[in-house]
This record gives structure tokens, C-alpha cells and sequence, in this order.
């Protein structure tokens, strides 16, 4: 009897992976649904048997929170079926990132989750889209995955959810994991690891607290937008300062006014690499910051503590819970 390969969840959200160029305008465009992808790579079916789901044709920008906690349910309610060994999810590489953090944030069992895309669109020459593919499968199959959560799988190379950023606005080799490096390769139809990450946290919430904003420090950059953010209803905030984590002595009305509100604000770091610390001592540094009650990311993006603090914030209201959720996973 011929046994049928291994099922693996195929979810289709859109991306690079599922767009042509548009003969008219000569730009990309979303035009494939995941089975038109999947025909690129006539041997996947010997690969595993895909259980395909096509969630939408979405590009990387038009991806929002709400959409992510949406993929995270289907995600999570098709892992339980006993017969899917795995999962791998296509996504617009401009927010990949994020999507592979909110999932991972919400992933619990030891079943592997890849998040996979393309840079070059399905009408280039060079279109990596089924190559990619093709490796994330191969990841998403293999043994040694299990347990390691959200995983990103481009150009031949395995990133933990938490670490990974898009380096590169148009390079095949665009994510890298600038702090600890990749978590290992994928040679032709081997997967080998180097590394596992020690950084998951996952946050059990079971709903999620969307008002939540990202504030970039700039030279120059004051109160405003801080204020704005306030005034328009928002339950937490994420201000993405410079180097160590420090911000312009002028945003600090700001940041006082968020705090004495009851909200909670994280400090992340406008730099790709390195850790927010209370090295400095001058207004608006670190320690000024710190002294107010502000949280710190820890190796998180902006963008990322933005996410951990939504899901954070639909667990609890806690200021000192929402304080350990922040922290304890970078401490
Ligand atoms: N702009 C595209 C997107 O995120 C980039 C890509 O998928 O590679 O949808």
C-alpha cells in the first residue's frame, strides 16, 4: 500500500509570492490564490500532501493586528487536527516580521509554524517564490522544528519569529537576525539547526488590545504625536528612541502625560541590533526614562513590543503583570 505524504497546513495570505506584474502599469499586483502558487513546484505533492487555506491575497501593508489575530485562530484551530504535522504560511515580506511575532506570541503546541515569502513576484525571471516554498516545507516537516515556535524561512535560511528583520528593501537575502544570527539552513532537502532560540515568551491572551501605538523619536521630535495618540484613545504606547533608548528632552511632557494617564510605555530602540539599557543619565535618557515607570522592550523592535503589548494589555490590566509581560522574556 502506497502511504500519502505527511499533511502540512498551507496558508495563503497574499505577498510578493502571490503577485504578477500588471501589463499595463508594469507594476506588482496580487493575482494568485495558493493553488496557482503551488502549481510552480509540480513535485511538492511527493513533498506532502498540502492542506491548502487561502486566508486572502493581501500585500505585506494591508496586513493589520486584526487580520493577524484572524490568521492566528485559523492557524491555531487547523494545528489541532491530529493528521497536519506543520504548518507554513505566505506573507507580504514587508510585515512579515510581524505576523511571525503576533502568531508566535499566541503558539503553544510543538508543531512547527514557517512564515515564507518572495522578493522577486511570480511574472520575474528570477521568482523565488517556490524555492522558498519548497524550504519551508522542508522545515516545517522536519523533527528537529518542533518546539521552536514561529519560525521565517527565506533564501535558505531558518529565523526565530522574535529576532528576525527585513534587512533589505530588495534583496533575495533580506532577513537577517541581527543580534544572535540565524537559527540555521536549509541544503537542498536537509534541514540543519545551529542554534535554538531561548527567547520565546508566548502571552496566553485571549483577546487583544488593538489602541496601541508606535511613536518614532527623531531629532528635533517633541510632544505632539504623543499627544495626539492620547487624545485619540490610545491604551498603551510603544516609543521607538534613539540608540540605548533615549529621546529628545521635548517628548517627555509626552511620555509624563501617558504615564500619569495609567498608561503603559514601552521604550524600544530605533537601532537593528542591541538591547535598551539605563546606561544614561541626562533628560530623556534611559534612566530619566525609567525613573518615570517607563518599560523597556529588551532586543525588540518597535514594532514588535507594539504587538507583545496589545496581546499583553488583552490579558491583563495589571500594571505590574503588564510589567513582567514586557520584560521577563528580555531579563
Ligand atoms: N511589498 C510586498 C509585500 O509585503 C513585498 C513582498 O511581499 O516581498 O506584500
Amino acid at each position: 500500500m502506497v502511504s500519502m505524504p505527511t499533511p502540512i497546513l498551507f496558508l495563503f495570505t497574499g505577498g510578493t509570492i502571490a503577485m504578477r506584474t500588471d501589463p499595463a502599469s508594469g507594476a506588482a499586483v496580487p493575482a494568485l490564490a495558493g493553488q496557482e502558487i503551488l502549481a510552480f513546484d509540480p513535485e511538492m505533492a511527493r513533498v506532502c500532501t498540502p492542506v491548502v487555506v487561502d486566508y486572502g491575497c493581501f500585500p505585506g501593508p494591508h496586513i493589520t493586528p486584526e487580520r493577524m489575530w484572524e490568521i492566528s485562530e485559523i492557524l491555531e484551530r487547523e494545528l489541532e487536527r491530529d493528521e497536519i504535522a506543520g504548518a507554513v504560511i505566505t506573507h507580504g515580506t514587508d510585515t512579515l516580521e510581524e505576523t511571525a511575532y503576533f502568531l508566535d506570541l499566541r503558539h503553544h503546541s510543538p508543531k512547527p509554524v514557517v512564515l515564507v515569502g518572495a522578493m522577486r513576484n511570480a511574472s520575474e525571471l528570477s521568482y523565488d517564490g517556490p524555492a522558498n516554498l519548497r524550504a519551508a516545507v522542508r522545515v516545517a516537516m522536519d523533527p528537529a522544528s518542533r518546539d521552536q515556535g514561529v519560525m521565517v524561512v527565506l533564501n535558505e535560511t531558518i529565523h526565530a519569529a522574535a529576532e528576525v528583520t527585513k534587512s533589505d528593501t530588495q534583496a533575495v537575502e533580506t532577513f537577517v537576525s541581527p543580534v544572535f544570527g540565524a537559527l540555521g539552513i536549509v541544503d537542498e532537502d536537509r534541514v540543519l539547526f545551529g542554534r535554538r532560540s531561548l527567547l520565546r515568551d508566548p502571552i496566553n491572551a485571549t483577546a487583544c488590545e488593538y489602541r496601541v501605538d508606535l511613536i518614532e523619536a527623531f531629532a528635533g521630535a517633541d510632544s505632539r504625536f504623543i499627544d495626539h495618540a492620547l487624545a485619540t484613545g490610545a491604551q498603551g504606547l510603544v516609543i521607538n528612541g534613539m540608540g540605548r533608548g533615549n529621546v529628545p528632552p521635548p517628548m517627555i511632557p509626552g511620555i509624563q502625560r501617558a504615564l500619569d494617564a495609567g498608561l503603559p510605555v514601552v521604550l524600544a530602540s530605533r537601532c537593528v541590533q542591541g538591547r535598551i539599557l539605563d546606561t544614561y543619565g541626562y533628560e530623556g535618557s534611559g534612566r530619566d526614562l525609567r525613573q518615570r515607570g517607563i518599560l523597556f522592550a529588551g532586543t525588540l523592535s518597535g514594532a514588535k513590543a507594539r504587538l507583545r503589548l496589545m496581546l499583553a494589555l488583552g490579558l491583563t490590566r495589571d500594571r505590574t503583570q503588564i510589567g513582567l509581560l514586557m520584560e521577563r522574556w528580555a531579563y
